[in-house]
């Protein structure tokens, strides 16, 4: 059956994917654009999409790769983070797979990204260009309109089915061209370059970092979770507290739709106070219970005016509800917040300790090949010093009886 669609576009909403879409569009190829979305990045709403459609024209579907953007940033990507937790040449090779796939179900041809040559230290070199395809395993199915002119032409462009002549060839950092196309194309809505990602920034990388080192096997709704609320953590010898406080009513209900099985829901007795949430609660111990109790008491002041202990009710997912007696953390240092320095320290302190096993491994086989290649040598020399062939065989065996 043919296919109804020439290509799929990975599309983040920013700028730079619109261009790149309604740049093959215009050359009447039939595209799709996937929007891939993640506890870090897109949008999976239907209005969205609408709103794509009414300003741009473009035919946008949304493909939730929540749990593969959970397992990369849980673990050390192998090309490592970028300034802040954006594991971006990963991210890349990540989605281009998906979109592979996708594109394999629709019957499509190729697929196109708004990459821009030059425009991203990290991600948007040539040499980083050329990985990101081969690991994808996308070489030859990979077209960069806007860029297009500055790479070899494609196997789509070499068969005509992309006409070379309208794609681009935009290079750097600067924004002109794109905002130029932009205008020409009369887009009343300017959107940034990129679609927005939460990984890039420093802020987030305070909620994030503490999931994916202290909690242990964490999950894409934990990432989910990271967005709302204060987050605190108590760190003890034997385990990693995370506490997540409202600050308004939208995150208290939030927070109380984010309950799992294990994780106990908090609130203050008699006053009016904010939601918390003890992720894994349930297996805490009695004192790093009361010491949420007390941070989320200092966080009701007409209970903290009122002088004295204040209760707080702690409740499991099936309804079961015990109350602990505390005086409020006032100093606020029971429970507390990871700075951006200890994050970028850790993170430091990994990525010396990756590249450190990356280079004893690296040694280990180097020594290995080495030592084949002195065996084979030597195998191979061996006979020939003794004047020997290299496998007697039967015929040196001396028959018996003669
Ligand atoms: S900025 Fe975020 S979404 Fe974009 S490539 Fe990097 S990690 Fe992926």
């Amino acid at each position: 059956m043919k296919s109804i669609y020439d290509g799929v576009s990975l599309f983040s909403g920013g700028l730079d994917s619109i261009l790149a879409a309604r740049l093959l569009a215009d050359q009447g190829l039939r595209m799709l654009c996937l929007h891939f979305w993640s506890p870090f990045f897109g949008t999976p709403s239907s209005s969205a999409r609408d709103r794509w459609k009414r300003l741009y024209g473009l035919e946008v579907e949304a493909l939730d790769c929540s749990r593969e953007m959970a397992a990369l940033v849980s673990g050390w990507p192998p090309h490592g983070f970028g300034k802040v937790m954006n594991p971006c040449v990963d991210c890349k090779i990540l989605l281009l797979r998906l979109a592979k796939k996708r594109m394999e179900e629709l019957g499509a041809k190729f697929i196109a990204t708004g990459e821009v040559m030059g425009q991203r230290p990290m991600s948007q070199r040539r040499d980083v260009l050329n990985t990101i395809r081969r690991e994808a395993g996308v070489d030859g199915l990979l077209l960069r309109p806007l860029s297009a002119l500055h790479l070899d032409p494609t196997p789509m462009e070499e068969s005509g089915l992309v006409d070379r002549s309208k794609l681009l060839g935009i290079h750097g950092r600067g924004r002109q061209d794109q905002l130029a196309l932009a205008k020409a194309y009369g887009m009343e809505e300017i959107p940034s370059p990129g679609g927005g990602c939460w990984l890039a920034e420093r802020e987030n990388a305070r909620r994030y970092w503490p999931i994916r080192t202290r909690l242990g096997s964490p999950s894409a709704a934990d990432y989910r979770l990271a967005a709302w609320g204060r987050q605190y953590w108590l760190v003890t010898a034997d385990q990693a507290c995370w506490l997540v406080m409202g600050r308004n009513s939208y995150d208290n209900e939030t927070l109380k739709k984010s309950q799992e099985q294990e994780d106990l829901l908090a609130g203050v007795c008699d006053y009016p106070g904010p939601l918390a949430l003890l992720r894994r609660g349930r297996s805490w111990t009695a004192e790093a219970r009361r010491l949420a109790a007390a941070m989320l008491a200092s966080y009701a002041p007409k209970a903290v005016q009122a002088g004295g202990e204040i209760g707080v009710w702690m409740k499991e997912r099936s309804g079961i509800q015990s109350v602990v007696r505390v005086l409020p953390d006032m100093e606020r240092i029971g429970f507390t917040r990871m700075t951006f320095d200890e994050v970028k320290a850790e993170k430091h302190a990994e990525a010396s300790r990756h590249q450190a096993e990356e280079n004893c491994e690296r040694e280990r086989r180097r020594r290995e090949r080495l030592e084949r290649r002195l065996a084979e040598t030597a195998a191979s020399a061996a006979p020939a010093e003794e004047g020997l062939p290299a496998d007697p065989g039967p015929a040196l065996v001396p028959e018996q009886g003669s």
